[in-house]
């Protein structure tokens, strides 16, 4: 799960980067408005946190110009206290959510999920398929009842394929979910995380598209005996 957080308070930034990283996501951290908006034009990100004031362009704007693009990426906005009206014009302008400042990191961390899952057709935050069990709370995934031990970038690329189940998904957007700018990343790193996932979790569970990236089938709602 790849996250931009656009926030100029270094403190208060510092603390949800590292927080929202030790929860597994891979987080960027831009601290100017226009620097987001660029980077939103492309690059793929599965949430946006966004701070309201922000240097070069606000909040607001960034989200604004999203929008207008078509673009469908949860964003949870960040408010100064009693600001309401800019909560209002977050909402309107297309925020999902918003936080005021100061909030609690668990909090956050709920938002998120919660965010995650109103984009997919997740209504809790277990995914179950067939014999997995995916807990995106406690970042724990079990295979017939028992815990299989996994690496963050395993459990996050995992997500992501079962979140969108019947979806292929190219090497480029995987390789995005799992890295943020600045990490180092071996060419065959995305097929090394595969590799181990299917040495964990069976080799049928993840299909190679030739050619474009991987997929896991939608799961089948009529239980066929195989
Ligand atoms: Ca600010």
């Amino acid at each position: 799960m790849r996250v931009l957080l656009v926030e100029d308070d270094e403190l208060l930034g510092d603390g949800v980067h590292t927080g929202l990283q030790q929860e597994g996501y891979t987080v960027d951290w831009l601290r100017d408005g226009r620097e987001a908006a660029q980077a939103l034009q492309t690059e793929h990100f599965d949430l946006i946190i966004l701070d309201i004031g922000l240097p070069r362009m606000s909040g607001l704007n960034v989200l604004a110009d999203l929008r207008s693009r078509g673009s469908q990426t949860p964003v949870l906005i960040l408010t100064a206290r009693d600001t309401v009206e800019d909560r209002i014009r977050g909402l309107d302008s297309g925020a999902d959510d918003y936080l005021t400042k100061p909030f609690d990191l668990d909090e956050l961390y709920a938002r998120l999920r919660a965010l995650q899952r109103r984009t997919s057709s997740q209504t809790t935050h277990i995914i179950n398929y067939q014999n997995i069990k995916l807990d995106t709370a406690s970042h724990t995934v079990t295979l017939d009842g028992n815990l299989v031990n996994m690496s963050r970038r395993e459990f996050a690329l995992l997500h992501k394929l079962l979140q969108n189940a019947g979806r292929v998904h190219s090497r480029e957007q995987l390789a995005q979910t799992l890295y943020g700018w600045g990490d180092e990343i071996d060419s065959n790193a995305l097929e090394v995380h595969i590799h181990n996932l299917r040495k964990k979790l069976g080799t049928k569970l993840i299909r190679t598209i030739r050619g474009i990236g991987y997929m896991i089938e939608k799961e089948s709602s009529t239980t066929d005996d195989n």
